[in-house]
């Protein structure tokens, strides 16, 4: 997968933030820390909770199963001969072999198999508890390789890196064309008084400081974010809303206020220093990113899914070939890059040409690791 980021130029001359946490949860019986490192998760771990070790071996011993899995493939399966399905099936047994064990059972089910209370709510709060415990495997073996780190500089930048290579390569870019964190770890989760919104409550704050980014912040600022993911129908509450703009406008105010609260409350070093710069809701991203429905991602695995592989041609449309996260589960960057690649492969077939992929001169890029 990183050979493809570097061969779009996405992370062409960027230093990459390494965290040491996926994500910290703090809670009344204890602190539970997702370390990349897993033998530091796992000594952290049995030293909150021993009589959860073996619990504790297999989470870390299924994250290691899928140490080799990448999600990238050279071709799209329909393009693959026999014999490179054959291999490529070969290759995807560990990951076959997770998702035969984990695939069915829900994120409050798997939370289960562990006694400690801060243990168990992390994971049964980490996504509504019919959502598939399995996916959260694969997020964290990829986080462990040190393969979901962050680019400095953030999504636009990135975004800028990736449209410069296509422009040097001689593509066009067309847009409009449509119809004080001190200790504070960088991602941290913790438990606060209830919070009405959207018809929900929320009894989670999952805060995100931006500490390594200094261009973020006017000098001795940080940038903090905090994510109140929304489902089904707090999604439509949210559109409703948003037609009456002075009650969208104070719903938000309401809600930015709660969360500066309840962020004061856990961290009482912060009173008095935080300002709300903006809430932003299922509706902003759907207007400013124009993503369906706000999504963040496209689709969120429950017990129930199946996997799918859309190849990207629409039955009456000639020349066509469609790319992007939503043609895969579960969506987000890596499936809208890697539909990308299969939709240029795809085109070279059909026009003939050979399809060819360098990665940019920057083969090493520089790592700042937290
Ligand atoms: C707040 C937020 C945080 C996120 N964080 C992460 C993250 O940490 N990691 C991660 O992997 N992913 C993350 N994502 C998801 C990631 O941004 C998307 O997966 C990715 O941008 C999808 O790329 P895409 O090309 O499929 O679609 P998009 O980037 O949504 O691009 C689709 C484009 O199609 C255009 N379009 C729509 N309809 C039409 C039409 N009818 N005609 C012409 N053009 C049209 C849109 O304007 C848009 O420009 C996040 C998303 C959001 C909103």
């Amino acid at each position: 997968m990183n050979d493809l980021w570097r061969s779009v130029g996405a992370l062409d001359g960027v230093e990459i933030y390494h965290p040491e946490t996926f994500l910290t949860y703090e809670h009344e019986s204890g602190t539970v820390p997702i370390y990349r490192d897993l033998e530091r998760l796992r000594a952290s771990w049995l030293e909150l909770s021993p009589a959860d070790a073996d619990a504790i071996e297999e989470f870390i011993a299924t994250i290691r199963q899928l140490g080799s899995f990448d999600d990238q493939l050279d071709k799209p399966v329909d393009m693959m001969s026999l014999i490179e399905k054959v291999r490529y099936f070969a290759s995807m047994k560990d990951a076959g072999a997770v998702m035969k064990r984990y695939g069915k059972v829900g994120l409050e089910e798997y939370s289960q198999r562990f006694t400690h209370p801060a243990i168990r709510e992390m994971f049964a709060t980490f996504a509504p508890g019919d959502y598939s415990s399995a996916f959260l495997f694969f997020g964290l073996a990829t986080f462990a390789k040190g393969q979901s780190s962050i680019p400095v500089g953030g999504s636009k930048a990135l975004a800028d890196r990736m449209a410069g290579r296509y422009r040097t390569l001689g593509g066009r870019v067309e847009t409009g064309c449509e119809g004080e964190v001190g200790d504070v770890p960088r991602t941290v989760r913790f438990d606060c008084e209830p919070i009405e919104v959207a018809g929900s409550t929320v009894t989670q704050i999952t805060l995100n400081h931006y500490g390594y980014e200094p261009g973020f912040a006017p000098a001795g600022c940080t940038a903090l974010t905090v994510a109140l993911n929304h489902f089904g129908e707090e999604v439509d509450r949210w559109f409703a809303l948003a037609q009456d703009r002075t009650a969208y406008r104070r719903e938000k105010e309401r809600v930015g206020e709660a969360v500066r609260a309840a962020i004061e409350k856990q961290l009482p070093q912060m009173a008095g220093k935080l300002t709300v710069l903006d809430v932003a809701t299922p509706t902003t991203y759907d207007r400013y990113c124009n993503a369906h429905r706000g999504a963040f991602m496209a689709f969120f695995p429950t017990r129930s899914s199946k996997m799918m592989a859309h190849t990207g041609r629409i039955k009456g449309l000639e020349d066509f070939v469609l790319s992007g996260q939503w043609l895969q589960p579960p969506g987000g960057l890596p499936i809208a890059l890697i539909t990308g690649k299969d939709t240029i492969q795809r085109l070279c077939k059909k026009l003939g040409r050979p399809f060819t992929a360098e990665i940019g001169q920057d083969a090493e890029t520089p790592r700042r690791v937290a």
